[in-house]
């Protein structure tokens, strides 16, 4: 059973190929089985989507439109053959995805679903109200798919093309998601700040996956008009992207070989149902829709991850470095101890009334380390918030080596050479901890999407890997590397993050409360740690609890209170400074 399981996908792949030649298979399921291929088209652009980058769409049927309706157009208005017209149909279908999701993508929570539920009608209206396009009637009397002189047009033939294309699009996608740009996009999810704290651009990575997503779904377009060699507006109106959702949804909407399953269960289902349901109803109708309505809803409550984990188990093993990955990724040059790194200028922000960061200022240096304490609701995270731009400064400026900046942004601040961690940990718990940290490399690689897909992006790949490895060692979870990061304690899940860090080869390092959580050993060796990375010149901005910790470690300590600077100096000073000791109110210091 475990040998099935761990193949499963190999099996049921094979399964699914080689059954319209067994001779068993009647014609009318080898039909039904090209109609799944195309949907999985659709289907694997929606688990990209959806499942790994957190954004739902309802409107990809259109998208099978837009390819749809440019082949039929250029080849019967044009007289170009469908293969001709094949880069053209996802180059339109591309742009259009493009402009679509320039102004879509940016919507937040759940103004992105129904934004494509909008632009799904309007294209469905569209499609249906243009002469040019056939108007309601569409277009017919297209061409056959033809390879040399033989024409595609029975359903047999047809299959092969379909299923060739759907290999492509899985190994397409998979080498794309286990790639640099891939775990960016799996960060997606866990929102944007941590995806731009380490120098990925967001906003530029939902729409690749917008567009690539509906690139799939042209695709799927394009073979439908030379199958059905006819287009009309019905299959690409906003039902019809209910129902691709549903295949991604109920397949597994977060792995890839899911939306293999969901296209087949769902197409399947509605081919019983369209025959079932008016015969118990007594009436002609598309019923089956309300029964998709209820499996999406039963599916979300009681299997939110789908089908396809509950019958191959737990994901493949993540991705390994190679033993011998050698880094050549390239490497900052410490400045020399001592040099100046950050001054913070009067740094301010409000939360309405509450004025929780008040006219901070303070100077870090190469190889030192800063603690910043205060109680709670002092103004310690906002100050990171603010160092790092993950918040917006209303007034103040920050200095990093040399250059002042009045505003701030998470891509800057990593681009500077800025790394830090989060009070509350931000890690993707299903990613491996090696994945989770090599993201921290990812302004150290080139590779793109394209690259990504051809596997031309193995060799810097296997690069970061082995670096990611490397800091995975340093801090003391070498044998954690391949475990999923959720299944590990709190306080490791801290010092993961502080790999993480690592990884992008910072100057300066900031750690938001790094010892909660930790026993005693393992604070020894996060300290050990950390004035290891001073000897080599780094600096290290600290909040901090744990008074022992600090007063040991620091070189300095600025202390906050209400948003104010109240103290500041070497340990041994603030310690004795009144001012700490009543802010505390007798806590020990
Ligand atoms: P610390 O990290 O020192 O415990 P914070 O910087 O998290 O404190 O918070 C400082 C003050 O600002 C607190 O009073 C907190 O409630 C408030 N605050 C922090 N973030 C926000 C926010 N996003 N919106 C409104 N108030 C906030
Ligand atoms: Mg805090």
């Amino acid at each position: 059973m475990s040998v099935l399981r761990r193949n499963a996908q190999i099996v049921f792949a094979l399964a699914v190929l080689a059954a319209p030649f067994s001779g068993v298979m009647p014609a009318y399921w080898i039909t039904l089985f090209d109609y799944i291929g195309m949907s999985t088209l659709v289907a694997l652009g929606l688990v990209l989507l959806t499942g790994v980058g957190g954004m739902t769409s309802f409107g990809q049927a259109a998208f099978v439109g837009f390819g749809a309706y440019t082949s039929a157009a250029l080849t019967l208005d044009y007289g170009l053959s469908p293969w001709e017209t094949l880069p053209i149909s996802l180059l339109v279908t591309g742009l259009a995805a493009l402009l679509i999701g320039a102004v879509t993508v940016r919507l937040s929570g759940h103004y992105l679903p129904l934004g494509t539920i909008a632009w799904g009608i309007a294209f469905f209206y569209l499609f249906g109200n243009m002469p040019g396009l056939g108007a309601h009637d569409g277009l017919s009397g297209l061409p056959p798919l033809k390879v040399g002189a033989y024409a595609l047009t029975d359903p047999r033939d047809f299959f092969v093309a379909v299923w060739v294309a759907v290999t492509f699009a899985f190994v397409a996608s998979r080498n794309l998601l286990d790639s640099r740009i891939g775990r960016a996009i799996r960060v997606l999810r866990r929102g944007s700040t941590l995806a731009e704290s380490f120098g990925a651009a967001a906003a530029k990575l939902k729409l690749l996956l917008f567009v690539y997503a509906a690139v799939l779904a042209g695709l799927a377009g394009w073979l439908y008009a030379h199958f059905q060699r006819a287009v009309s507006p019905g299959p690409f109106g906003v039902v019809n992207g209910v129902e691709y959702l549903l295949m991604a949804v109920l397949g597994g909407s977060g792995r890839i070989f899911g939306a293999l399953l969901g296209a087949a269960g769902v197409t399947v289902l509605r081919d019983q149902l369209q025959d079932l349901l008016p015969h118990l109803v007594g009436h002609t109708g598309n019923y089956e829709t309300i029964v998709f309505g209820a499996i999406l809803v039963l599916i979300l409550q009681t299997a939110p991850r789908g089908l396809w984990p509950l019958i191959a188990g737990p994901p493949p093993p993540p991705a390994r470095p190679a033993p011998d990955g050698k880094t050549s990724l390239p490497t900052r040059e410490m400045p020399a101890a001592g040099e100046p790194l950050l001054e913070a200028h009067a740094l301010l922000r409000r939360f309405g009334g509450l004025v929780a960061v008040n006219d901070v200022g303070f100077a870090l240096r190469a190889g030192e380390i800063l603690a910043l304490i205060g109680p709670n609701g002092a103004g310690k995270s906002t100050t990171f918030n603010l160092l790092t731009g993950a918040q917006t400064l209303n007034s103040g400026t920050i200095v990093f080596r040399g250059q002042e900046h009045r505003t701030m942004t998470p891509q800057l601040s990593a681009r500077n050479g800025v790394a830090r961690t989060f009070q509350h940990v931000q890690l993707l718990s299903d990613m491996s901890v090696l994945e989770n940290v090599a993201f921290g490399g990812h302004l150290r690689g080139r590779a793109g999407a394209l690259r990504a897909m051809i596997r031309l992006d193995r060799g810097e790949e296997a690069m970061l890997l082995a670096e990611a490895h490397k800091q995975i060692e340093r801090v003391g979870l070498g044998e954690h590397a391949h475990k999923p990061a959720g299944s590990l304690a709190l306080g490791q899940m801290r010092i993961v993050e502080i790999a993480r860090a690592l990884v992008l080869d910072p100057y300066l390092l900031l750690l938001d409360e790094p010892a909660a959580g930790l026993r005693v050993a393992e604070k020894k060796a996060l300290a050990g740690l950390l004035r290891d990375l001073r000897r080599q010149g780094m600096a290290v901005l600290l909040v901090e609890h744990d008074m022992d910790f600090v007063m040991s470690l620091a070189d300095r300590i600025v202390v906050l209170d209400f948003g104010v600077k109240i103290s500041e100096g070497e340990p041994q000073v603030v310690r004795d400074d009144p001012r700490v000791r009543e802010a505390y109110l007798g806590e020990a210091v």
